[in-house]
């Protein structure tokens, strides 16, 4: 059985006052809430404060980025054990807005995903294709090298507390989503694959995303599909009362 998660991805909003007050209300709202796991990113600048706020709640902290290296002379970066150190336990790496803006590359993402594991943090991956590469048949092959080249060298053990976030790049922001039909075969394709990068168990563990535009009205059909196992969540995060929607979807009695 794979417990499913749901994450908010707050990206570059909310200040710190801002933050703690939707931190807040999300406490409030969840209460002691145990048959899912919520996770929430926001900026660095507001995680300590965030984390004061959800520390004896079930909500996990997460941060955007790090970089892969543990201290030194690294001008402007943080490693995964000073995003520990602010209360953080996972990690979302690779989102398609820093491949994209900030060129990070398969290589890089595998550094960063490697250096959060060994600090004990859960790295949450993140893949996908553009909308140019899915009219050009090239879905299942940028997928396959994001995910091969992002968890190389890592072995089944390291697999344990790693998520994979599927968002397709056409989907994030736009208010267009993933059919749950579209969505199904990219999860479905992930984990045949982890099984063969791996074994049986891995690909029956790993919890596998769902990103790009999950709204309160999209998530129960998105979470009725057999290998979606929760929703990496952006603009929809930053309101209390949609998130609280999305994190409580609705099981399907199968
Ligand atoms: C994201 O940023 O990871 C994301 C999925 O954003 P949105 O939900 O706004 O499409």
């Amino acid at each position: 059985m794979r417990k499913p998660i749901i994450a908010g991805n707050w990206k570059l909003n909310k200040t710190i006052t801002e933050a703690t007050n939707l931190a807040t209300q999300l406490v409030e709202g969840l209460g002691s809430i145990s048959d899912r796991e919520v996770i929430i990113a926001p900026t660095y600048t507001a995680l300590r404060r965030v984390f004061d706020v959800i520390e004896d709640s079930p909500i996990q902290l997460s941060a955007q980025n790090c970089y892969p290296q543990t201290s030194g002379a690294f001008t402007g970066e943080l490693s995964p054990e000073f995003l520990q150190d602010a209360g953080c336990q996972c990690i979302i790496i690779g989102h398609s807005e820093r491949r994209q803006l900030m060129g990070e590359t398969d290589l890089f993402i595998n550094q960063k995903v490697y250096k959060t594991l060994q600090a004990g943090l859960k790295p949450i991956l993140c893949i996908g294709e553009t909308l140019h590469e899915r009219e050009n048949k090239q879905m299942f092959d940028v997928l396959s090298k994001q995910i091969k080249e992002g968890l190389a060298d890592l072995t089944a053990e390291q697999m344990a507390t790693l998520i994979i976030a599927y968002e397709p790049v056409w989907a994030i922001g736009t208010g267009k989503t993933a059919s749950s039909d579209q969505a199904e075969e990219a999860h479905a394709f992930i984990r045949r694959l982890l099984k063969e990068m791996f074994n049986n168990e891995v690909a029956g563990q790993t919890r596998i995303l769902y990103g790009g535009s999950v709204k309160p009205d999209n998530i129960d059909e998105l979470m009725a599909q057999k290998d979606i196992d929760g929703a990496l969540v952006g603009g929809a995060s930053l309101n209390a009362e949609d998130f609280i929607r999305i994190v409580k979807f609705k099981k399907q009695i199968s």
